[in-house]
């Protein structure tokens, strides 16, 4: 099989960019693709608050959007980071939730399921924050009943730590030879060019995308896929230290 791909949105909030999230919208429609919405149940990030609100209902807006197949991830509570932990993905240095004592994280993520199912929403799958996240999070999501999280490097679903993980980590749509890789769009901060990317590549390659639903039907525990994983993850992870010393490298110059 060659391989599949799914899309997931971060960000979801009252205040964000609506226009260019109805635009990317209508080519997922058009090619019945159906992206992960990572929802926020309580934006509190001031960067994010600096985007026009939404006129009208943001929670009547949710609900539609999920009649429509959208699925909804709970992306973290309050979206403020209170650490510099990269988690176990290893990847940013900001978190909500790593570091943290397991009873403040399951408060937090026990605060957030509550509000998003006061508002008609429930959801299996999370979506971490800066992808960070520790393994006294992943004990508090299985406590809460999560069955998914949209993070990891392995080429295939995996079943690890007692949940499933959909891998992610790019950014911007490429063919991939195999395996089944999420792309995470940001909606609040794409360029022309890369919502073009992505029209593109949805209208050339929608017949290779899945559902989050048939994805987690394929994960295994199977340990080449792990330990390919963990080459992969070591892999990004020496490229990003690269990039990030040669920046510091460029700006000290
Ligand atoms: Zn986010």
């Amino acid at each position: 099989m060659s391989a599949r791909y799914l899309i997931r949105l971060d960000d979801i909030a009252p205040h964000m960019d609506w226009p260019q999230f109805e635009r990317l919208s209508r080519v997922f429609d058009t090619f019945d693709i159906r992206p992960l919405l990572g929802v926020i149940p309580d934006n509190r990030d001031p960067q994010l608050l600096t985007f026009p609100e939404l006129s009208g209902d943001f929670w009547d807006k949710v609900r539609s959007l999920q009649a429509r197949g959208r699925e909804i991830a709970q992306h973290g509570f309050q979206h403020v980071y209170v650490t510099h932990d990269c988690g176990l993905m290893g990847v940013n240095g900001l978190s909500e939730f790593a570091g943290l004592p397991f009873d403040e994280q399951l408060d937090k993520l026990a605060g957030g399921q509550q509000l998003l199912r006061e508002h008609g929403l429930s959801c299996e799958t999370f979506m971490a924050p800066s992808h960070s996240f520790d393994r006294l999070t992943l004990r508090a999501l299985r406590e809460l009943g999560f069955t998914t999280v949209t993070d990891g490097f392995a080429p295939w679903p995996s079943i690890e730590h007692g949940l499933i993980f959909l891998s992610q980590w790019l950014a911007n749509p490429r063919v991939l030879p195999l395996g089944v890789q999420t792309f995470c769009l940001h909606v609040n901060v794409m360029t022309e060019g890369q919502i073009h990317r992505v029209e593109q590549f949805v209208a050339d390659h929608h017949r290779e995308f899945l559902t989050f639903a048939e994805a987690r039907s394929l994960a295994t525990p199977q340990t080449l896929n792990r330990v390919a994983g963990q080459v992969i993850g070591s892999t990004m992870r020496g490229l990003k230290t690269v990039r990030r010393n040669l920046r510091r490298r460029r700006n000290s110059a």
